[in-house]
């Protein structure tokens, strides 16, 4: 019985790799400094892992910036418009294609499955070919630093297809992929590689049966053509295919026990296990933070060695650790509580090792460790806020008509526009504007305590006041109060929710550089203090205009924390929800008559698999409702969601009963529209007229153009004008000369209809 990693978080306990990363790109350190830095902090992830008693090494998992990425440059996937910096050096060339160049835009990034991490989208213009084997490299570095014989680690042909974009059929695709990879396997069976993890997690999705012959056609030519042992690695779900791939001649398949376990265990149940493989099982949570119960834990593995004997089982996390922050040692600030009922990366690997000696030389060795675990489970369980019974007795007698607006649309959107007499082709934005160096450092000031809250609070009402003033000078019709307050849509909630917890170092990486610090959910929710009414109704008292209410929506709240495991999402759902509902009735009561809701989640929330879809898009819907329905019909409800891929959730949106619905549309709007009048979307609805991540400004031309073409499928009284998203990362000059223009584009049309 061996205990294998999947992978680990690369960023590094103190975010080492973002510090590095950035020092580079800004020229502050050189090539071979960067080099060396970065080599060492590989090392020492190794060297954290053998020591918590990782005895199957992963190498290959770290990255410098994405591990999709890293496949895509190995196989020479250069889209033709970067070439132009070939001469430059690897580094530079790999940078430019996750980041952009001069006047050559980036790769798109996307959501890796149903994580909050980003991939970078390979781009197919021409045949892969085998070019350079990081693997290999990582391989003998850590053979030479630590005599280890690692696994290397990297995405499977099958999932690097789905996930890739520019080729003209999948299936030639796939077959194209077959020699670069029996060429860099062979290269790692010859360095002496035993094992390889080839992560193929798109074997959790939905396949159709052409998919599944085609993963049985590519894995038994690369299993008949290396030397080198496969471990197929599925993750994030059960797998879809469990006969076919049993029957795979591969040596090892590796199953997610934890997400979606009960699937996956029984179609083991079903069909066994082939006597002839490894199974790789995923007995421990690699997605979220909590201690495992070590009782269940041992009966599941127990349970397995009924199938496999024990000299062909590996104990792992049930996907890379990538989505865990590193350790919990140093989380002081957390009730005690909490802190020793979190497992994070580093605790996950203690866990994998307590099992197997509790397993190997019998459970006496660990009792100790066995009940501190039992104890910590319970301690959180019994922990202040854990069960709150008012919220729970208030969410359970909810009603039919706490769901429901007093009246429906078509009569509401008559009171709204008496009420609010918005001009045709309302312009807005999303809620944030630029957060200016002076403001990040007077935050950061006001965290160590140098400054008072009354000062901190002080700024931010100068930036509203600034900004209200800014808006007004633009022409804008509904404005914003810039949500300056927020360091993030959702910590910022988080800290005044009770319920909510913060870590101080718990980063996980989102994508590159860039990380976020998931809030962790462990008791009840509910409203103690007001959320946003100071702030926005300051906002509204400096103008005539109508100042929009911004809050962050239950999904979004879920989706991007760590979440409790003992209450349903749906119930969780509810009674964030309900926080926000007594939010918005202050806000109203405050005289705020437009508020939004955001649900830039709402989408990625969506299961991988189509049967759990209906379930989740019913109480995702109902929250939202559950949240805005208590208003008044002339308070006019808003929400946001950032993506056009909406294809799936535009029943839900009807479902939301929101009054407005703005949405990412930059690429393919006109498509997007034409889905909505196909789904019969009577709703306002703002598309978004420019892309707030550009650096470049938006042309006038370009907008009009688009906006004429909606204009001619969609009636003009439900069309808003906004950007596609908020305004944070913006410098703030582009953000005022985008929004001029945006205005401007918006008069013209508005006079010629
Ligand atoms: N209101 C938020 C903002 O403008 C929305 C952010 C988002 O959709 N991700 O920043
Ligand atoms: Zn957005």
């Amino acid at each position: 019985m061996l205990v294998s990693n999947l992978g680990y978080p690369r960023i590094g306990e103190k975010r080492e790799l973002k510090w590095l990363l950035e020092a580079y790109w800004e020229g502050k350190l050189a090539q071979e400094a960067f080099w060396q830095e970065v080599f060492s902090l590989e090392e020492n992830n190794w060297r954290r892992q053998l020591k918590l008693g990782v005895e199957l090494l992963p190498v290959g998992d770290f990255s410098l910036y994405d591990h999709v990425l890293d496949l895509a440059f190995a196989l020479d996937l250069i889209p033709q418009r970067f070439e132009f910096l070939r001469g430059r050096g690897g580094l530079e060339l790999y940078f430019a294609l996750a980041r952009g160049a001069e006047g050559v835009k980036a790769c798109a990034l996307k959501k890796w499955f149903n994580t909050n991490y980003h991939y970078i989208v390979p781009e197919w213009e021409k045949e892969p070919r085998l070019v350079t084997n990081p693997y290999l490299e990582a391989f003998q570095r850590a053979r030479q630093a630590l005599g280890v014989n690692g696994k290397p680690v990297l995405v499977g042909p099958f999932t690097f297809v789905k996930l890739s974009r520019g080729y003209r059929d999948w299936r030639e695709a796939l077959e194209s992929l077959l020699p670069p990879y029996v060429a860099l396997l062979e290269q790692l069976a010859e360095a002496g590689a035993e094992w390889v993890q080839l992560d193929e997690p798109a074997l959790v999705l939905d396949l159709e049966r052409e998919e599944v012959e085609a993963v049985e056609r590519t894995y038994r030519q690369l299993a008949e053509k290396s030397r080198v042992k496969i471990m197929l690695q599925t993750y994030f779900g059960s797998l879809s295919c469990y006969p076919e791939v049993m029957r795979l001649p591969v040596a090892g398949v590796g199953l997610d026990l934890v997400s979606d376990a009960r699937h996956n265990l029984a179609n083991l149940e079903h069909y066994g296990f082939p006597k002839d493989k490894v199974l790789g099982a995923g007995v421990v949570d690699g997605r979220n933070v909590w201690r495992t119960d070590p009782k269940r834990a041992l009966e599941l593995v127990r349970y397995l060695s009924g199938f496999v004997s024990p000299d062909r089982l590996w104990l792992q996390p049930s996907c890379s650790l990538l989505h865990l922050p590193v350790t919990v040692a140093g989380e002081e600030r957390l009730p005690p509580e909490l802190k020793n009922a979190l497992s994070f990366a580093d605790e996950r690997l203690q866990e994998l090792r307590m099992l197997k000696e509790a397993l190997t030389r019998g459970e006496e060795t660990v009792r100790a460790e066995i009940e501190e675990a039992s104890r910590a489970r319970q301690a959180l369980d019994a922990m202040p806020g854990r069960v709150v019974p008012d919220v729970r007795r208030r969410v359970g007698v909810l009603g039919e008509e706490e769901f429901t607006r007093s009246v429906p649309f078509e009569e509401r959107q008559k009171l709204q526009a008496e009420k609010l007499k918005l001009p045709l082709l309302p312009t807005t934005t999303i809620g944030s504007f630029p957060q200016t160096s002076a403001l990040r450092t007077v935050r950061a000031r006001f965290r160590r305590g140098e400054i008072s809250k009354q000062e901190y609070r002080d700024f931010i009402r100068q930036e509203i006041a600034r900004w209200i003033k800014i808006q007004e000078e633009i022409g804008l019709d509904v404005l914003v109060h810039g949500e300056f307050e927020r360091s993030d849509m959702v910590e910022y909630f988080a800290a005044k929710l009770p319920g909510f917890a913060l870590t101080a170092n718990g980063w996980v990486q989102s994508y590159g550089s860039r990380c976020v610090k998931p809030p962790i959910l462990y008791g009840d929710v509910w409203r103690r203090e007001s959320l946003t009414v100071a702030e926005t109704s300051y906002a509204q008292s400096l103008t005539t205009r109508p100042v929009k209410g911004i809050l962050t929506g239950p999904v979004t709240m879920i989706k991007w924390s760590f979440v409790r495991e003992d209450l349903e999402e749906e119930q969780i759902a509810y009674q964030i929800a309900l926080a926000l509902r007594d939010e918005i009735a202050e806000l109203e009561r405050e005289g705020i008559g437009i508020i939004q809701v955001d649900e830039p989640a709402f989408r990625e929330a969506l299961p991988l698999k189509r049967r759990e879809r209906p379930q989740y898009l019913l109480w995702a819907a109902q929250a939202f409702r559950l949240a805005t329905s208590g208003v008044k019909p002339e308070t006019q409800i808003h929400t946001h969601m950032c993506y056009a891929d909406l294809e799936e959730v535009l029943s839900a949106l009807e479902g939301m009963d929101p009054d407005v619905v703005s949405v990412e549309a930059a690429r393919g709007g006109a498509e997007l529209v034409k889905q909505l009048e196909r789904h019969g979307f009577r709703r306002g609805i703002g598309l978004g007229v420019f892309d707030v991540h550009s650096p470049y400004l938006p042309q006038e031309e370009e907008m009009e153009r688009f906006l004429s073409r909606v204009l001619d499928l969609f009636p003009p009284d439900r069309l808003w004008v906004n950007p596609d998203c908020g305004l944070k990362t913006r410098k703030e000059e582009e953000a005022v000369e985008a929004l001029r223009r945006m205005v401007a584009v918006a008069r013209r049309l508005r006079a010629k209809l």
